[in-house]
Protein backbone atom coordinates (compact mmCIF):
# COMPACT_ATOMS: atom_id res chain seq x y z
CA UNK A 1 0.00 0.00 0.00
CA UNK A 2 1.05 3.76 -0.46
CA UNK A 3 -0.02 6.57 1.31
CA UNK A 4 -0.05 10.52 0.67
CA UNK A 5 -0.97 13.44 2.98
CA UNK A 6 -2.11 16.15 0.90
CA UNK A 7 -0.97 18.73 3.65
CA UNK A 8 2.90 17.80 2.84
CA UNK A 9 2.54 19.86 -0.31
CA UNK A 10 -0.32 21.92 0.74
CA UNK A 11 -0.04 23.20 4.32
CA UNK A 12 -2.68 22.84 6.27
CA UNK A 13 -5.16 20.28 4.33
CA UNK A 14 -6.08 17.10 6.52
CA UNK A 15 -6.94 15.08 3.56
CA UNK A 16 -5.14 11.96 3.35
CA UNK A 17 -5.47 9.28 0.51
CA UNK A 18 -4.28 5.42 0.57
CA UNK A 19 -4.09 3.18 -2.45
CA UNK A 20 -2.44 -0.41 -3.89
CA UNK A 21 -0.19 1.71 -6.15
CA UNK A 22 0.87 5.14 -7.23
CA UNK A 23 -1.48 5.43 -9.55
CA UNK A 24 -4.63 4.74 -7.77
CA UNK A 25 -3.16 7.73 -5.30
CA UNK A 26 -2.91 10.18 -8.59
CA UNK A 27 -6.50 9.62 -9.45
CA UNK A 28 -7.75 10.18 -6.35
CA UNK A 29 -5.08 13.13 -5.17
CA UNK A 30 -6.53 14.86 -8.82
CA UNK A 31 -10.27 14.62 -8.12
CA UNK A 32 -9.11 16.32 -4.45
CA UNK A 33 -7.24 19.12 -5.99
CA UNK A 34 -9.37 19.91 -8.05
CA UNK A 35 -12.65 19.92 -6.00
CA UNK A 36 -11.00 21.33 -2.71
CA UNK A 37 -8.53 23.15 -4.04
CA UNK A 38 -9.47 24.43 -7.39
CA UNK A 39 -6.31 22.66 -9.07
CA UNK A 40 -6.88 21.25 -12.75
CA UNK A 41 -3.58 21.91 -14.27
CA UNK A 42 -1.47 18.99 -12.89
CA UNK A 43 1.40 19.92 -13.89
CA UNK A 44 4.91 17.67 -13.98
CA UNK A 45 6.54 19.91 -10.98
CA UNK A 46 3.34 18.84 -9.34
CA UNK A 47 3.26 15.30 -9.81
CA UNK A 48 6.86 15.42 -8.99
CA UNK A 49 6.03 16.88 -5.58
CA UNK A 50 3.38 14.44 -4.64
CA UNK A 51 5.78 11.48 -5.66
CA UNK A 52 8.29 12.61 -3.79
CA UNK A 53 5.75 11.85 -0.74
CA UNK A 54 3.99 9.34 -1.35
CA UNK A 55 5.33 6.34 1.58
CA UNK A 56 4.76 2.67 1.09
CA UNK A 57 2.99 1.38 4.28
ZN1 LIG B 1 -5.66 18.87 -0.12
Amino acid sequence: MKTFACGDVIPGCSARFSAADEGGIFAQVAGHAAADHGVTDITPELVQAVRDRIVSI
